[in-house]
């Protein structure tokens, strides 16, 4: 009889109750893993892709119970870049060799459409040859094509979680899972290539959350799917829960490579954070992107969506290098390159 993380490799598919024994025992985890390394090699070799991380805001209109930089947080040291501060980013990280640049940041106001995409319009005629990604949460339709119009190539937005009663334990009454996954159709629509996930152990979630944020994946089927550890922070409604595990997070992520083989899949900084060699670890999971951080150092732990977060206090020069040689450790190399997925 085959085990289920043959049937998986094979099908991209399992049932939902062999999903669960999967997710629930650690039984498996070896053969997963291996298996998952060995997908990513048939489609993505040893490469690991590097995204430039601008956060260029932690302003945010919001108020998700879970993270450090909502707006009731009135503990949060507050900070946005200039147009030039961005550009002096891209300039250096260009050096660095990278071609992919992400604008990450709370929902803030201060940055209207117009500016959005005066900052887009400039990056992309800098640098023609990068990919231009924005993370800048849920907006309407209307201003997605708008930066899209501008030079936009990519968009991250993580559905967080699929079940929406779940969701609505998690955010509150203003926000709701439907408009963030409409958001998600709209995005696909437009012509973007897209980036989901979700939060891995978020508190109240049960295995039935994950596996209808697989099962959402499956319809969706983005190009890049982002999870990391939920990682508590002191200053948020959700202080007194416990965060999720590193353990986990890497079966998920090689759940993922093998129901997504084509999928460009962040082996992320909650996860460095959660323990020490965590992207190590999951790069080794199935993992074939990193996000190395290139926010100027002096707002870098403003950026505080949860607590003890790593990267903080390098110039992006040493992050680079550092992230590098865990590559290297890990048994991959960075290339210079976009990045783009490969579909199958
Ligand atoms: N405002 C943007 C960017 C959000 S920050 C947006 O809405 O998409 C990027 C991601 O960080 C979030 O999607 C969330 O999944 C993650 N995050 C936020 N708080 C977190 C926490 N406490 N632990 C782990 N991940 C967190």
């Amino acid at each position: 009889m085959k085990s289920p993380v043959e049937k998986l490799r094979e099908a991209r598919d399992l049932s939902d109750g062999e999903l669960r024994e999967l997710i629930e025992s650690g039984a498996y985890d070896d053969e997963l893993r291996k298996s998952a390394d060995e997908v990513r090699r048939e489609h993505y070799g040893d490469k690991v892709y590097l995204r430039g991380l601008i956060e260029f805001t932690n302003y945010c209109k919001n108020n998700c119970y879970y993270c450090g930089i909502r707006a009731a947080n009135t503990g949060a040291d507050r900070y946005r870049l200039s147009k030039e501060q961005i550009l002096d980013c891209c300039k250096e990280g260009y050096a660095l060799g990278y071609r992919t640049f992400v604008l990450q940041g709370g929902e803030d106001p201060y940055y209207t459409d117009d500016r959005i995409c005066d900052i887009v319009r400039t990056i992309r005629a800098d640098y023609p040859d990068c990919a231009i990604t924005l993370s800048i949460g849920e907006k309407p339709r209307e201003s997605y094509q708008r930066y899209f119009d501008a030079g936009a190539n990519r968009y991250l937005l993580r559905h967080e979680t699929a079940n929406p009663e779940h969701y609505a334990k998690l955010h509150p009454g203003s926000m709701s899972s439907e408009n963030r996954k409409r958001c998600l159709w709209d995005l696909k629509e437009i012509g973007y290539q897209v980036g989901s996930g979700f939060m891995v152990g978020s508190p109240y979630q049960t295995t039935d959350d994950l596996i209808a944020d697989l099962r959402f994946l499956q319809e969706l089927q983005p190009d890049m799917i982002g999870i990391g550890p939920y990682i508590t922070h002191r200053s948020t409604p959700f202080a007194d829960m416990p965060s999720g595990s590193a353990e986990l997070t890497l079966r998920m992520l090689s759940i993922l490579r093998l129901m997504f083989p084509y999928a460009l899949l962040p082996a992320t900084t909650a996860l460095g954070t959660i323990t020490p060699t965590g992207r190590e670890l999951g790069l080794q999971a199935g993992g074939n992107v990193v996000m190395p951080n290139l926010s100027p150092t002096t707002v870098r732990k403003k950026y505080d969506l949860y607590e003890n977060k790593i990267c903080t206090g390098e110039e992006s020069a040493q992050c680079r290098n550092c992230l590098e040689m865990r590559v290297k450790s890990a048994g991959y190399q960075v290339v210079t390159d976009r990045g783009d997925v490969k579909r199958s």
